[in-house]
């Protein structure tokens, strides 16, 4: 079973980091350098901390992004270069990426940035919050969104399809009663889209016969990150403080939603994940699903479906 080691606390959590083998000497430490205006995105001194400690052994690691696909001054390279600049991160060399090769899964193509497909081995820091289509993002949504072109950002939101079985379907109409954005409806006793399917695959999990299948954000996010870490070594540090309602991508990411809970390391993107969420459920229920109408875990369970990672872990607390 994958360890995950947690700490209250960022000095032991960097204990922990030390004594992880690094292959490469110049590597990216991949994060979300935070939007204008946000202030619960990860703070610049814990980055400079994590990178000093590394720097410090010799190797030469740099702060990595990719453009956004949305109105920001981070649609540009030169726009989140200077906002990144502002916001604290200018003790590092920044990169920010868009383009690069294209790799496909199933029916998913999606163009890696050109950094990360070149790399060995990845530093993964991502911020634990909410998130209003995937119920949460971690290390795998940092990944699997954040390491992707423009085009591809796009695709991974727009590409979610909606199938249904009838010959399994015993027409209970949970599926219509569970949709939080309304959108399903029976029309001479075949179920239809009658609205915006946000592909949160509500239905598909409550459907007791199995007879949906939604390919929706999620899903992609976690097909995504397979293709972005295929052939790497990677090491994810989930940061469990500031836990707000909305993402990072937000200037107003809404309230803080869950109070405080520490650092997490661990060699499996999937168990460390797994594990962020279930220490959240543990001090605060299930927050992000009730605030968001989506539960978080399709997106573990699809990730370790398609050979991503484990959703089992073992907690070694330091
Ligand atoms: S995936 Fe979500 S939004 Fe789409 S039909 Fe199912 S429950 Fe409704
Ligand atoms: S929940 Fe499943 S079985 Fe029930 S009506 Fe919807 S598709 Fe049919």
């Amino acid at each position: 079973m994958p360890k995950v080691y947690f700490s209250p606390s960022f000095e032991n959590i960097l204990k922990v980091l030390e004594k992880f083998k690094i292959p490469e000497r110049v590597f990216p430490i991949k994060l979300h350098m935070g939007e204008i205006g946000n202030k619960y995105a990860i703070n610049p001194e814990y980055v400079r901390k994590i990178y000093l400690l590394f720097k410090e052994k010799g190797f030469e690691p740099f702060l990595f992004d990719t453009v956004v696909a949305y109105s920001s001054p981070r649609s540009t390279k030169q726009g989140y270069l200077d906002l990144a600049k502002r916001r604290g991160f200018n003790f590092a060399r920044i990169v920010i990426g868009d383009k690069g090769p294209k790799r496909r899964f199933e029916d998913l193509e999606i163009e890696i940035a050109k950094e990360i497909a070149e790399s060995e081995f990845i530093l993964i820091l991502s911020h634990v919050k909410g998130h209003e289509l995937t119920g949460f993002g971690g290390a795998i949504k940092n990944v699997g969104m954040g390491c992707v072109s423009k085009k591809s950002k796009i695709d991974l939101h727009s590409k979610t399809s909606f199938n249904w079985e009838s010959s399994k379907c015993i027409f209970c109409k949970t599926c219509v009663n569970s949709c939080p954005s309304g959108a399903l409806t029976f029309q001479d006793s075949n179920l239809v889209l009658k609205g915006n399917c946000i592909g949160c695959g509500i239905c598909m999990k409550a459907c007791p016969t199995k007879a949906i299948k939604i390919s929706g954000l999620q899903r992609n996010i976690a097909i995504s990150c397979k293709l972005c870490l295929e052939n790497k070594e990677y090491i994810c540090i989930n940061w469990l403080g500031n836990i707000t309602k909305y993402c990072d991508c937000n200037s107003d990411p809404g309230p803080i939603v869950c109070q405080d809970i520490g650092w997490l390391v661990g060699r499996d993107i999937v168990a460390v994940d797994a594990a962020s969420l279930w220490l959240i459920e543990k001090k605060c229920g299930k927050i992000f699903e009730r605030l968001h109408g989506i539960d978080p875990w399709l997106q573990i369970e699809t990730a370790e479906e398609i050979g991503l990672g484990s959703s089992k872990f073992e907690i070694i607390k330091v």
